[in-house]
C-alpha cells in the first residue's frame, strides 16, 4: 500500500507551524496521543524519541500504553469535547478516503459522505480505465486500488527516468540527460554541498562551480547551459562528503532526482534542522524551493534523507518497460 499523504499533508503543515512559532529554537518538545494498540508499527514506538519525521522535534507520547477504554473514560470523566465522527460510529478519525480505513469506515463514509464517496469512486473507475486494469470492478469495489505502488498512470512518473552515462575520459565526471531543462533551481539544490559560484573559476557561461565552505576551493563543476538538458557534473576535490567517489555520485544523483521530481511536498523542509529550506507553490502552482545559503551548514541531511534523494522517487518510481505512452 502506498501512502505518501501523511508526510505531505500532516507532517508538512505541522512542520510549518513549528517553524513559524519556534523559529529561534533548535529543538521543540511535542506531546502526541499515539498509542501502541493502534497499530503494529506504533507498538514499537518509544515514549520519548528524537527520531521523528520533523528534524527539530522531540516527540513525547504520554498515553502510549493506554487502551481505548482508558482514553474514553478519560474523555468522558473530564467532559472533553470529541469529534462527532465517533458519534456516527467511526472507530478512528482520519481522512475519510484513507486506503488504511476498514470496510466498516468505508461503509459509514458511503452513508455520511455520499457525494464525496461517489465522486471518489468515479475517480477510481476513470483511473482504472485509463491504465487498462484487467478487472476494473475488482480494482474499485474490492479495494485493489489500495495496492498500488509507484507512479504508473501518472504523467510526472516519466521524470523518474534520468539518462545517466559515466564519463569515459574522466572517472570523476558524470553525464546526465535531464527530462527537465536546466534552470536556477538546479544550482539551488547544490547549496548543501557548498557555495555556488559562477565567476571565480568559470571559463565559459555554461559553467557553475560549487566551492568548499571555508577554503573556497572548487569542489564540483556543473557544466550545462540553462534551458538545455545535457549536464556534466565533475568532482574536483575529494572532501569528507565526497571522499568515496561512489558516494559522491549517489549524492549528485539524489539532487538531480530532486530537480526532476520535486512537486513541493515539503519533505525536504521537514528534514532540515536549521530552517534553511523553504518550499511553497506560487500563484501559478509552480514549486518555489529555496535554500538559505546563510543558514545551510552543509550537514547533507536533506540530501540523504529520502531513498533516491526525493520522497517522490518512491511514490512515482515505475519500471521503464511498464511506462506506456497510453498509460498516462
Ligand atoms: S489518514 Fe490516510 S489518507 Fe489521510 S493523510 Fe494519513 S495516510 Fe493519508
Ligand atoms: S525534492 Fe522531493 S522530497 Fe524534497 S520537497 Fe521536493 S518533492 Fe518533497
Ligand atoms: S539539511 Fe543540512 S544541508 Fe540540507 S539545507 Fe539544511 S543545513 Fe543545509
Amino acid at each position: 500500500m502506498l501512502r505518501w499523504c501523511c508526510t505531505v499533508f500532516k507532517t508538512g503543515s505541522i512542520t510549518k507551524k513549528i517553524e513559524n512559532t519556534f523559529s529561534s529554537k533548535k529543538q521543540v518538545l511535542s506531546f502526541q496521543g499515539m498509542r501502541r494498540l493502534e497499530s503494529a508499527a506504533r507498538d514499537k514506538y518509544e515514549r520519548v524519541s528524537g527520531d521523528s519525521k520533523i528534524g527539530k522535534q522531540i516527540a513525547v507520547l504520554p498515553i502510549l500504553d493506554w487502551s481505548d477504554s482508558d482514553v474514553w473514560l478519560y474523555i468522558v470523566s473530564k467532559r472533553l469535547p470529541f469529534n462527532d465522527a465517533y458519534r456516527q460510529g467511526f472507530s478512528r478519525v482520519g481522512c475519510w478516503c484513507c486506503p488504511n480505513n476498514s470496510a466498516w469506515s468505508e461503509f459509514l463514509s458511503s452513508i455520511y459522505m455520499a457525494d464525496e464517496y461517489d465522486r471518489f469512486r468515479k475517480v477510481l473507475y476513470n483511473f482504472a480505465i485509463k491504465t487498462n486494469k484487467n478487472d476494473i470492478t475488482s480494482y474499485v469495489e474490492n479495494g485493489d486500488w489500495k495496492k498500488r505502488q509507484g507512479g504508473n498512470g501518472i504523467e510526472s512518473a516519466k521524470n523518474t527516468f534520468v539518462s545517466y552515462r559515466p564519463c569515459v575520459f574522466d572517472e570523476n565526471s558524470f553525464n546526465f540527460t535531464l527530462p527537465h531543462p536546466i534552470d536556477e533551481f538546479l544550482y539551488t539544490l547544490f547549496i548543501p554541498f557548498g557555495i555556488i559560484d559562477s565567476d571565480t573559476y568559470s571559463t565559459s557561461d555554461d559553467e557553475v562551480f560549487i566551492l568548499e565552505r571555508g577554503t573556497r576551493l572548487p569542489l564540483l563543476k556543473l557544466k550545462g547551459r540553462k534551458g538545455e538538458c545535457d549536464l556534466k557534473v565533475s568532482v574536483l576535490k575529494r572532501t569528507s562528503a565526497f571522499k568515496d567517489l561512489k558516494k559522491a555520485e549517489q549524492y549528485i544523483k539524489y539532487q538531480i532526482n530532486k530537480f526532476q521530481l520535486c512537486v513541493g511536498c515539503t519533505g525536504c523542509a521537514q528534514v532540515c534542522k536549521h530552517n534553511a529550506i523553504s518550499i511553497h507553490l506560487d500563484d501559478e502552482q509552480n514549486v518555489q524551493y529555496f535554500i538559505d545559503a546563510e543558514r545551510c551548514v552543509g550537514c547533507l541531511d536533506c540530501v540523504k534523507h529520502f531513498p533516491g534523494g526525493c520522497f517522490m522517487d518512491k511514490v512515482l518510481k515505475i519500471r521503464k518497460d511498464s511506462f506506456k505512452a497510453g498509460a498516462v
